[in-house]
């Protein structure tokens, strides 16, 4: 199936000069959507996941969905003063200023299998972030994927000695 023809491309949001991967025209169409949760699972053998992470906010699509296909929990990672109990969080450079994400004290037990999934990968910065939280935890990151991979930014070389897939290359 093409779902390259479900992504809409929208410029200048949600500023001047970034083109915006809106994924919205995929959700909606349903042959699209279960080929898409089926192909992202289909990078992981199930038995090697335990919980699958996925990110504010589109990380939680198809992150629940995932973690149905592969019998495993799943985890959010949230923006600072979201999550109500006790959390530790990680900071990470942007273009222009810095982002704080959040996660469960008590998310992920120690030698947890984790997948860590988001709908776009574009500089690997939030990734990153991501990675770490869950390391910090005493969690083993399997694989990372992705439904787009924004291949100019190189997002890959933030996150070397990982396992990266991504359906959508562009
Ligand atoms: P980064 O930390 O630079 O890899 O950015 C990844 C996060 O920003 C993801 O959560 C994406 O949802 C979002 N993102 C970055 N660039 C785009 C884009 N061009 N289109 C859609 N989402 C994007």
């Amino acid at each position: 199936m093409n779902i390259d023809s479900y992504i809409r491309d929208v410029t200048d949001f949600p500023k001047k000069g970034i083109v915006f991967k809106d994924i919205t025209p995929l959700l909606k169409d349903v042959e699209a959507l279960k080929y898409t949760a089926k192909a992202l699972a289909d990078f992981i053998d199930d038995a090697a996941i335990d919980i699958v992470v996925g990110m504010e906010s589109r990380g939680f699509i198809f992150g629940p969905m995932l973690a149905e296909k592969l019998n495993a929990g799943f985890v959010p990672v949230r923006k600072p003063g979201k999550l109500p109990y006790n959390t530790i969080n990680e900071s990470f450079a942007l273009e222009y200023g810095s982002d704080t994400l959040e996660i469960h004290l008590d998310a992920i037990k120690e030698g947890d299998k984790v997948l860590i999934h988001d709908d776009v990968i574009a500089t690997g910065g939030t990734a990153r972030a991501v990675c770490k939280l869950v390391e910090r935890l005493g969690g083993e990151v399997v694989q990372l994927n992705f439904l787009i991979e924004l291949e100019f930014l190189k997002g890959r070389e933030q996150l070397k000695g990982y396992d990266i897939h991504s359906l959508l290359k562009y």
